[in-house]
């Protein structure tokens, strides 16, 4: 079972890093990618997990913004962490996250909503990327809604008043540093209409021109319509086709190969990667 695409309290995720690959094993994935939003902190303690059964490829969920706007997550997977250019775009992502936050937290406060960035920062562990779901678990905290499910529903959504975007590279950008740092890039649930909107068809050119590896095509945002459209893009521009569970612990229903990906679709993204960075022992 190959699920390439996963969360850990480095970002939005509820399982550690080792946690998160012994949940893998007990699963009985053989092929597990850690994809933290923003951030490659989960990737050493992951590999201290492994056992021989599993293969772990390090990754990170890149959030990025078209210039029209739209929010587009690109999984880069297989690049080199000591990359300083790849580095620096998640850094820049994960700062401009706390000014951002600090706004959502203003907006709720003028709508009479209880809530501080304080709070926020309690509900994030150390050294996470720090996003909705912190800020969802804060009002969960403080009674005002009973769960991150309804926070999203009735109040974090990407539709909702008090949502606010922070900095990030456009998914051009994105793939091509993931590119220069030797990795392949995939974009994430693209047609997962209820987070908001979605981008057209048109712009998977725009991304194949740039490099783009693959398209998350089985994802449980995406409905059977979604996923048959996605598949014949991909048969078209002749690119990977994975499936993932974007699990995220107890954070969100997803669980863990609920997706998977079929072996000659990996084997093929692997390929792709200007060299062998799976981790085994
Ligand atoms: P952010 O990166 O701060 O914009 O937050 C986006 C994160 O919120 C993504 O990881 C999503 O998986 C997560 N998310 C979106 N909808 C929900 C939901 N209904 N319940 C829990 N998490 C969600
Ligand atoms: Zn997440
Ligand atoms: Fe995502
Ligand atoms: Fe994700």
């Amino acid at each position: 079972m190959i699920d390439l695409h996963t969360h850990t309290t480095c970002s939005d995720g509820t399982d550690s890093p080792f946690a998160l690959v012994k949940k893998a094993l007990a699963t009985g994935v053989t092929t597990l990618a850690i994809t933290d939003h923003d951030s490659t902190a989960g990737w050493s303690e992951a590999i201290t997990a492994l056992q021989p059964q599993i293969e772990l490829v390090l990754g990170a969920e890149i959030s990025c913004l078209t210039s029209d706007g739209i929010s587009v997550h690109m999984l880069g997977l297989l690049f080199d962490g000591e990359n300083a250019a790849i580095q620096q775009i998640l850094a820049d992502s994960r700062d401009t996250r706390i000014p951002r936050m600090r706004k959502m937290v203003e907006l709720l406060r003028a709508d009479g909503i209880d809530i501080s960035l304080a709070d926020v920062q309690a509900q994030t562990p150390a050294g996470a990327t720090v996003g909705r779901p912190h800020l969802a678990d804060a009002l969960v905290r403080k009674g005002v809604v009973a769960s991150r499910d309804e926070a999203f529903l009735n109040l974090l959504n990407n539709e909702s008043k008090y949502y606010v975007t922070h900095a990030a590279p456009t998914p051009v950008e994105a793939i091509r540093a993931i590119h220069a740092a030797g990795g392949v890039a995939v974009i994430a649930h693209p047609f997962a209409s209820r987070r908001g909107q979605i981008i057209t068809s048109e712009t998977f050119a725009d991304l194949v021109a740039a490099g783009l590896n693959g398209i998350e095509v089985d994802h449980r945002d995406q409905n059977a319509e979604e996923r048959k459209t996605l598949r014949e893009i991909a048969q078209e521009l002749n690119l990977v086709i994975t499936g993932s569970s974007d699990y995220h612990g107890t954070g969100k229903l997803n669980a863990m190969a609920e997706n998977t990906t079929l072996a000659a679709q990996w084997e093929a993204l692997e390929a792709q990667a200007d060299a062998r960075r799976v981790v085994r022992v």
